[in-house]
């Protein structure tokens, strides 16, 4: 189905090093789930409303609340498991995480660590037109999200909002198999967009609803080889956290950052502390936030209020009949069927949105052409226009398809197709009436187009002469015609009529 060429890792190696080194790295995203309520309770999860007002007793940590599992965020994670071709655990369960924090009231986290809900999987990472790059995802699990402390808004108080407390997210934890920064900016990309075609995250990386903690290790040529023959994670180097990362340029320059970092200690003799960092995009650097904790130190056990979480296979089944067609197929698909490149495919199925749009002007019409038009025309002009989503496109699939027809009927030229778009665009309205009432009609008449030319001619004898010896010049006529004409003539015709009227 899929037609790609997979290559084969490519590390990064860093320059000014005094030794070969290669960059190994592993994404954790939490992803929100997109449920109208929150994970164990009613509330809910509506972004910036008024601070503590979607707060249920239980995300308050009131005693003696109990939680209760929202079916609906299973169903999402057990989709997204599914969209990344991942093992669904029939039997999951939910542990305590145990820690202080004030925006934390209960005092634990409720997560998933010892039984996930989704197992291994895979994302076919894009790093070019028609390649891609296996990442594995070892795991997702269901948890809750904390709320969210303010420190700038009093200079002698601090203020939770626990609109947040107990949002489901998603944790989708990769292996350690990418290599480099853009490669690591590249699986944000795709995980995002698998992850919007599902419809079980938004991906607003903005508002937080998408973020990526980047484990990153540097370690010796050939280390790599053995950890992937073995398996055995002490080929590595020691690892350090870059904590909540939310954009994919600032994801690169991090992890750039921190290689260079590493490699400058190592060299030095010096040993990497395996620790949580943060990334200071003013600065361009990282820096220590806290030693990395263990998994001992957050005293994990299984959650007493809440039973095994147990699913049933024909549940699991009518989830995967529910999935929409993918980034990947999509992509094979309009290749395939429409003949498009892997580049401007991809562009097409970057937004499930853009990918129908599309299709309902490439129907029945030139599907190359249709490209053309919603790339460059469309996409250029929404751009233009505020940046404009495409679902408010002013001119619709009908329309567009409408202008492609015009062309391909040789009734206007693909110049006053571009004026016809603006008036579409603009004003609105029927192309091929528009094209009719305000005489946009190319035209093909040659006895008509021949005697434009034949007037040009006649009133430059100079030119003539040059373009007599300079064939060259030639254009300069069908420039001349061509205004004329407003435009409307068919340059084909104009062309051969210039030509042969010189040779005379
Ligand atoms: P924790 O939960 O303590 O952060 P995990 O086992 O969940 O630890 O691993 C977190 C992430 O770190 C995973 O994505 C994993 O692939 C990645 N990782 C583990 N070891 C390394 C390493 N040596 N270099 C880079 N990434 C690593
Ligand atoms: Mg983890």
């Amino acid at each position: 189905m899929l037609d790609l060429t997979y290559e084969t890792p490519k590390p990064k190696v860093i320059a000014g090093a005094k030794h070969d080194w290669e960059l190994v790295i592993g994404l954790e995203v939490h992803a929100q789930v997109s449920s109208k309520a929150k994970l164990f309770s009613g509330a809910s999860t509506q972004f910036g409303a008024e601070p503590n007002s979607n707060v249920a007793f239980v995300d308050a940590g009131m005693p003696g609340m109990l939680p209760v599992i929202n079916e609906e965020c299973v169903a999402l994670a057990v989709k997204t498991g599914l969209g990344l071709n991942a093992e669904i655990n029939l039997k999951s369960a939910f542990d305590r995480k145990n820690y202080f924090y004030p925006d934390l009231p209960q005092g634990y986290q409720i997560s998933q660590l010892y039984e996930p809900i989704v197992g291994p999987g895979e994302i076919l990472v894009d790093m070019g037109p028609g390649i891609a790059r296996k990442v594995r995802v070892e795991r997702i699990h269901l948890e809750q999200d904390a709320g969210k402390s303010i420190h700038d808004m009093d200079p002698n108080m601090s203020f939770v909002d626990l609109n947040r407390t107990g949002v489901a997210l998603m944790e989708i934890v990769s292996f350690p198999d990418i290599r480099g920064p853009e490669e690591a900016a590249a699986y944000v990309v795709k995980l995002r967009q698998i992850l919007r075609y599902l419809g079980t995250c938004d991906g607003n990386m903005q508002n937080g609803n998408m973020r990526a903690d980047v484990n990153v290790s540097v370690c010796r040529a050939g280390q790599y080889e053995k950890f992937q023959e073995t398996g055995d994670f002490g080929h590595l180097g020691t690892r350090c956290e870059l904590k909540n990362m939310n954009s994919m340029r600032f994801i690169q320059l991090a992890i750039d950052f921190e290689a260079r970092r590493q490699i400058a200690i190592l060299e030095d003799g010096g040993e990497i502390t395996q620790e949580t960092r943060l990334y200071d995009a003013d600065k361009n650097e990282t820096r220590s936030m806290r030693s990395k904790e263990e998994a001992h130190d957050y005293r994990y056990f299984p959650d007493p209020d809440l039973l095994p979480l147990e699913i049933e296979q024909a549940w699991v089944d009518d989830i995967a009949a529910s999935l929409p067609e993918l980034p990947d197929a999509k992509r094979a698909r309009f290749v395939g069927d429409f003949g498009l490149s892997q580049y401007d495919a991809s562009v097409l199925t970057a937004e499930a949105e853009n990918a129908a749009y599309f299709e309902q002007v490439a129907d029945g019409r030139d599907g190359k052409m249709a490209a053309n038009w919603v790339i460059n025309e469309l996409f250029g002009r929404l751009k233009k226009d505020d940046d404009k989503a495409i679902t408010d496109s002013p001119v619709s699939p009908a329309q567009l398809g409408g202008i492609i027809e015009l062309i391909s009927s040789d009734a206007i030229s693909g110049k006053i197709a571009k004026d016809l778009f603006e008036i579409v665009y603009t004003e609105g309205g029927d192309p091929a009436v528009i094209v009719e009432e305000r005489g946009m009609k190319q035209v093909t008449d040659t006895g008509a187009i021949e005697a434009a030319v034949d007037e040009i001619i006649a009133a430059n004898p100079d030119q003539v002469a040059k373009a007599k010896e300079n064939p060259k010049l030639a254009g300069w006529f069908v420039g001349q015609v061509m205004k004329a004409t407003g435009g409307k003539a068919n340059p084909k015709a104009v062309n051969q009529l210039v030509a042969q009227k010189l040779a005379e």
